[in-house]
């Protein structure tokens, strides 16, 4: 089978399980696991950030995020397609007691203008606009991506008017593979930081949370009282060292994938449109007659698994653990025939 549901599907290849199974691990919750304190002190760095704290996914490091960013009766702002409003259990509004202020962006991003007219005025019956939130990449906008140039007016509007601006980055480094920016370029623009190891880079538990050393002191207690502190998590720490060491380059393979996947599907006469294809996402929409349940079991009898992103929606996702072969099985598929 080929499993195209998701970057998240990947599993540990056996040269990560070696560097997991050498790892050295103390214990993580009284702050003495060398290898979660390396990891977090890496990835800070190579943003350009004080400090980071290691959790277990990308929702805890965004809700712990906008639990320091906020208080009750604030309001976030965001894409209405983002993360942290769709699929994140509403956890804005348990965690935090806060509302959210949605923006139709275009494929999942937003302009600083669009940010600009949801800004609250300052009245004692109207929620308190603390927080904007972007996510690059932007995953249910298929994978689109900020330029720095992008963010930048963001960056401005928020420092003028007194809002933290949060990164959703589980897939930054997806979206610095086609920009050419550098971690150190987009570290700085943001007030924080969330990363997953998880998706494209392969590891398989592990967000990292980045920002300024009062920021992580804040976030770690947050951390703890959401039943995320760790013992020996150093032995997921050293995946993500490996993640690092090897799996950031490669990205482009699997981009390059995706847009040939695209080129395949677009000559598909039931495919009504595809969503463009920025980096390792493909989205597509088929003919109003054909349902996306139907059109993912006859994938499935030939051998590939994909997700349904609405009635007549497909999400294809490239990753690592997609062989040559694989690969090459899924072109052949997609060039063959279909019984519609
Ligand atoms: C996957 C993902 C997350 C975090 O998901 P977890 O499964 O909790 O690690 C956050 N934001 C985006 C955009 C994601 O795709």
């Amino acid at each position: 089978m080929v499993n195209m549901m998701s970057d998240t599907v990947t599993k540990p290849s056996a040269a990560m399980l070696e560097a997991m199974m050498a790892a050295e691990v103390g214990d993580d919750v009284l702050g003495t696991d060398p290898t979660v304190i390396s990891l977090e002190q890496r990835v800070a760095q190579m943003f350009a950030k004080e400090a980071a704290v290691f959790c277990p996914s990308g929702t805890m490091t965004n809700q712990i995020a906008i639990k320091c960013h906020t208080e009750a009766l604030d309001e976030m702002i965001c894409d209405i397609d983002s993360h942290v409003y769709r699929y994140e259990t509403a956890g804005f509004a348990y965690n935090s007691g806060i509302s959210v202020a949605l923006i139709h962006g275009k494929y999942g991003k937003i302009t600083a203008q669009q940010i600009e007219a949801k800004i609250q005025a300052d009245q004692d019956w109207l929620p308190h606009s603390s927080l904007v939130v972007l996510e690059n990449t932007c995953n249910k906008g298929g994978g689109g991506y900020y330029t720095i140039s992008d963010i930048e007016p963001i960056k401005k509007l928020c420092q003028a008017q007194d809002l933290a601006l949060h990164l959703d980055g589980a897939r930054l480094f997806n979206a610095l593979e086609e920009t050419k920016e550098t971690t150190q370029d987009i570290g700085p623009l943001f007030d924080s930081i969330s990363i997953c190891m998880s998706k494209g880079l392969g590891a398989p538990v592990g967000s990292l949370l980045l920002g300024t050393h009062k920021f992580i002191k804040k976030a770690r207690r947050f951390r703890k009282v959401l039943g995320g502190g760790m013992r020996q998590a150093g032995y997921l720490a050293a995946a993500c060292h490996y993640a690092l060491d090897h799996n950031i380059q490669r990205l482009s393979v699997d981009h390059q994938r995706a847009k040939m996947m695209a080129e395949a599907l677009a000559k598909l006469s039931f495919i009504n449109s595809i969503n463009p294809v920025y980096t390792n996402i493909i989205i597509f929409h088929l003919n109003k007659d054909i349902t996306a349940s139907r059109f993912i079991d006859v994938l499935k009898e030939k051998g590939i698994l994909a997700s349904p992103f609405g009635p007549h929606a497909v999400r294809f996702v490239t990753h690592l653990d997609i062989t040559e072969e694989q690969f090459n099985h899924v072109l052949k598929v997609l060039n063959g025939s279909f019984p519609f």
